[in-house]
């Protein structure tokens, strides 16, 4: 087979893994211009500084021997097969560099044989490519879960990022639907690689000409929708994993059903807006100081697919609200909706000098069309708002389906055509006047569900108005 064609097979299958996101363009060389961009294969991360470099994101081979039912790689599945060797590899990503289609490679890899032989691959091209070709792009690559220590060991000294994925977010997902895995074969080097970056640290300090280890650390990914687990299983365990495996990064990806097991769910779009909220919450863990079960909780699961989910806390948080933005904690003003990390170090920084009102908040970069109905300046509310609780989720939760709405590719389900007005009518109350629909929408039912939720939320009298909406 010639090395083009595996390039199309090896890039194509290691689309599914999202650590990096494809650039997805392909253009030829035109008379008189320079350069090409090739789609299969080429991808974009971002560095810890925020620059955006391009990989070459391909497995070493997908013939793999594994038959995890949610994979299009495993073994029952009728797929094009193809295997690198370590010098094609070296070859592609020296020949993609010199010609500055790229700034690293991105390898990863079906279990060819057993984890041992796969990981023994996978260093041979990474030894050849940093001893032999002396490269000093970025390496990111996958542990193959199962494989020996000592190769995980020596593929650190070369490696830029590892990552072992995880994949299905709970034990019996795994046992279900990826038995030739396991928890320990996962967690056993995800567990070595935390140790030997921590001791790494020591000895860099140490040492007047330093080794390196995995400098850019390790991360994972987790198939979001392939099992039943809800998204505080998911976040509780991305919140140990950054603990206690002091993870850079945790991955979601979306199922994509390339799959009839009868286990899988009967999907036919990937779950694309609970990744993104999925997103949004990990962020919040990561850089906000809200913790998982703050953000979810045994009666509410999942998150909500309306509001992004500093907004449903806060909604639900209402007795934490408003917040005199010219005295409260950093921490607070960190969970506002509508103030970022930025905005909120501006505003420490800027009421050391002046006591600020909502034109200073809107020039340091506060989203005041979200965050007016949690603050006051100078003691006073955002002209127009109510403090009334009703009125506040009323208009957030307005807000928040208006965007879903306006929001492309993203699968609602069954759809069914409702009015607010319909659902409300004979029931005169404050949230008739305070939810702005003044179309009638097309959503799906279980969107009503959270739209119920988010508006009742310890609230009996509304419950009673808006059960309809559930029926
Ligand atoms: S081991 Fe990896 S490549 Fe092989 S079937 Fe399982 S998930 Fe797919």
């Amino acid at each position: 087979m010639d090395l083009i064609r595996k390039l199309h097979i090896l890039a194509d299958s290691a689309k599914y893994d999202v650590s990096c996101v494809s650039s997805g363009s392909s253009r030829e060389n035109t008379p008189g211009g320079i350069g090409s961009t090739f789609s299969g294969g080429i991808c974009h991360t971002f560095t810890t500084d925020g620059r955006c470099i391009s990989l070459l994101k391909i497995l070493l081979s997908n013939a793999c021997t594994y038959d995890c039912a949610y994979c299009i790689n495993r073994i029952s599945n009728d797929i094009p097969r193809a295997t690198f060797t370590p010098e094609e590899i070296v070859d592609l990503t020296i020949n993609f560099y010199r010609r500055n289609y790229i700034e690293g490679l991105f390898l990863s890899s079906a279990v060819l044989k057993n984890p041992d032989y796969t990981m023994e691959l996978i260093l041979k091209t990474i030894k050849l490519l940093r001893i032999e070709n002396r490269f000093n792009g970025y390496i990111h690559i996958k542990v193959i879960p199962g494989a020996d220590s000592r190769l995980i060991e020596e593929a650190g000294m070369y490696a830029d990022r590892m990552s072992v994925n995880i994949e299905l977010p709970s034990n019996a997902g795994l046992k279900m639907l990826a038995p030739q895995k396991s928890k320990e074969a996962i967690l056993g080097p995800m567990g070595y690689i935390r140790n030997k970056i921590l001791e790494n640290r020591d000895d860099i300090q140490r040492a007047k000409k330093p080794v390196y280890f995995a400098p850019a650390g390790q991360s994972t990914q987790l198939i979001v929708g392939a099992t039943s687990d809800n998204d505080i299983n998911i976040l509780k365990l991305s919140e140990a994993l950054y603990k206690q495996y002091n993870l850079k990064r945790v991955f979601y990806s979306a199922y994509v059903p390339v799959s009839n097991h009868p286990a899988l769910p009967k999907l036919t779009k990937p779950p694309l807006l609970r990744e993104h909220r999925l997103y949004q919450a990990d962020w919040l863990l990561r850089f906000y100081g809200f913790r998982a079960n703050e953000l979810l909780t045994n009666e509410h699961p999942n998150l909500n697919p309306i509001l992004d989910p500093k907004c449903d806390w806060a909604i639900r948080n209402l007795h934490h609200f408003p917040v005199e933005i010219n005295k409260c904690s950093y921490n607070m003003l960190l969970r506002v909706p509508g103030i970022g990390v930025k905005s909120a170090k501006r505003i420490i920084d800027a009421r050391k000098v002046s006591t600020l009102d909502f034109e200073d908040l809107k020039k340091l970069g506060v989203v005041l069309k979200r965050a007016q109905y949690f603050i006051t300046c100078k003691g006073k509310y955002y002209p127009g708002i109510k403090m009334n609780e009703d009125f506040i989720k009323g208009n957030i939760v307005a807000d928040g389906l208006k965007t879903l709405l306006k929001t492309k590719n993203i699968s609602y389900g069954d759809y069914e055509q409702v009015s607010i007005f319909d659902l409300l009518q004979g029931n005169k109350s404050d949230l008739g006047s305070c939810v702005n629909f003044n179309n009638t929408i097309s959503i799906g039912v279980d969107i009503w569900k959270y739209v119920y939720d988010s508006l009742t939320s310890g609230r009996e009298s509304i419950k009673k108005q808006l059960k309809p909406l559930l029926s």
